[in-house]
């Protein structure tokens, strides 16, 4: 009986330690923190992918990478430099085709579990973690969405846009659109996803928005998306709690 009680107490112990270990650096914020950056690169990898990385390194942050199957091939060195710098893989199909992608559930589904594959073949990371081409909104139906839930895949999309993709070059209007947004989220106290693009923001705006991030006196950190639950997306909206 004593063997029992002092089992079951083991158990409750374990319990109650467990939900720290999954933690990164053991900090007791939620991913909602309005403190919490999560830079996340979709498209890659691509040729300009290793000097993100190294402004990545410079700062000691990571991030993560929404990896697009068909652009692994001859690029195989550069995606398993993203694992052993310690960034997040995950994964953005294979054709970022809207009309082959989003054509059934089952054309969404498979696409993600062959950059799944492929992602596994060449860095020994299987990821689930995924986001649909051009973000969920609006092509993604109820029966795509439980078609990926079913498949294992937590979808993430993102609530700043930093328009790299539009403004290329033009490093201040980014770095503009991203401070203005990392403003309104910390007065609505929610964490920043920012949306970038390996082929589209310069390494100059990357380290631009980095350091002034941190200078801010916010106690800004960054974060991969690894381990969490309750993915934010655009169908399901996720709410503060602080
Ligand atoms: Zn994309």
């Amino acid at each position: 009986m004593l063997m029992r009680k002092r089992l079951i107490l083991f158990v409750l112990a374990i319990l109650l330690i467990s939900p720290l270990s999954h933690t990164e650096a053991a900090t007791p914020r939620a991913y909602n923190d309005r403190s919490l950056i999560y830079l996340t690169f979709d498209d890659g990898p691509h040729r300009q992918t290793g000097a993100l990385l190294d402004v990545l390194k410079k700062h000691k942050v990571k991030a993560t990478f929404f990896i697009l199957g068909n652009n692994i091939k001859g690029n195989e060195k550069m995606l398993r430099r993203i694992v052993a710098e310690g960034h997040l893989i995950a994964l953005h199909g294979m054709t970022h085709d809207r009309h082959k992608f989003y054509r059934t559930p089952t054309t969404a589904v498979r696409e993600m579990q062959d950059v799944q594959r492929r992602v596994f073949q060449v860095t020994g990371v299987k990821s689930n973690i995924v986001r649909t081409p051009y973000g969920s909104d609006p092509y993604m139906t109820l029966a795509h969405r439980r078609a990926m839930t079913k498949a294992g895949f937590q979808m993430w999309d993102w609530n700043i846009d930093s328009l790299d993709y539009r403004y290329k070059t033009d490093n201040r209007r980014v770095q503009n659109q991203v401070f203005a947004r990392l403003d309104a989220n910390y007065k609505a106290r929610i964490a920043s996803i920012i949306l970038t693009h390996d082929h589209s923001i310069t390494p100059t705006a990357l380290d631009y928005i980095i350091r002034n991030a941190k200078a801010k006196k916010r106690g800004y950190a960054f974060r991969t998306l690894q381990g969490l639950k309750n993915p934010h997306n655009f169908f399901n909206k996720w709410k503060p709690h602080r």
